[in-house]
């Protein structure tokens, strides 16, 4: 399987609780290497144009409002077939339905307030790590 880079979101929910490092030792453990990582703070402008896909969604304006609540942990994560062994570790986006020893189904609040945001394509993952970091800042 080739090796690949997905971007990642601790969300605020999670940062909030001082669930990084917790969160971070997940990642490790499934064989994630993370190899960019910065704590920065949304404006409500930048987290809706980061989920503009979503701008028709009911849920859309609350999401945008919550990304921009609090900080937020920014990462790149590397390893053989990454995005999705990613989205296996992150669970299910509603945490009721995640599978037991995932991000969401041990962190995740509700629905929205979930923990996490993890790339689901490859094209996706490219321009998501694109909105983030420079080149400069992704040490492999
Ligand atoms: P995922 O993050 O699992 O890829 P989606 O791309 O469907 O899920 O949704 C993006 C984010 O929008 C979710 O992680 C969650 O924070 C929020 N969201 C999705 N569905 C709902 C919902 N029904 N109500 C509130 N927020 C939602």
């Amino acid at each position: 399987m080739a090796v690949e880079r997905t971007l990642s979101i601790i969300k605020p929910d999670a940062t909030r609780r001082n669930l990084t490092g917790k969160i971070n030792a997940k990642f490790e453990e499934a064989g994630l290497r993370i190899v960019a990582q910065k704590r920065i703070q949304l404006t409500k402008a930048q987290a809706g144009e980061f989920y503009k896909v979503h701008a028709e969604r009911p849920f859309y304006d609350e999401l945008c409002d919550f990304m921009a609540s609090e900080p937020v942990v920014v990462q790149v994560l590397e390893g053989e077939g990454a995005i999705a062994k990613n989205r296996e570790v992150m669970g299910a986006t509603n945490p009721a339905d995640a599978d037991e020893g995932t991000i969401r189904a041990e962190f995740a609040e509700s629905v929205g307030e979930n923990s996490v945001h993890g790339s689901d394509a490859p094209e996706t993952a490219a321009a998501e790590i694109a909105y983030y970091f420079s080149g400069l800042e992704l040490v492999g």
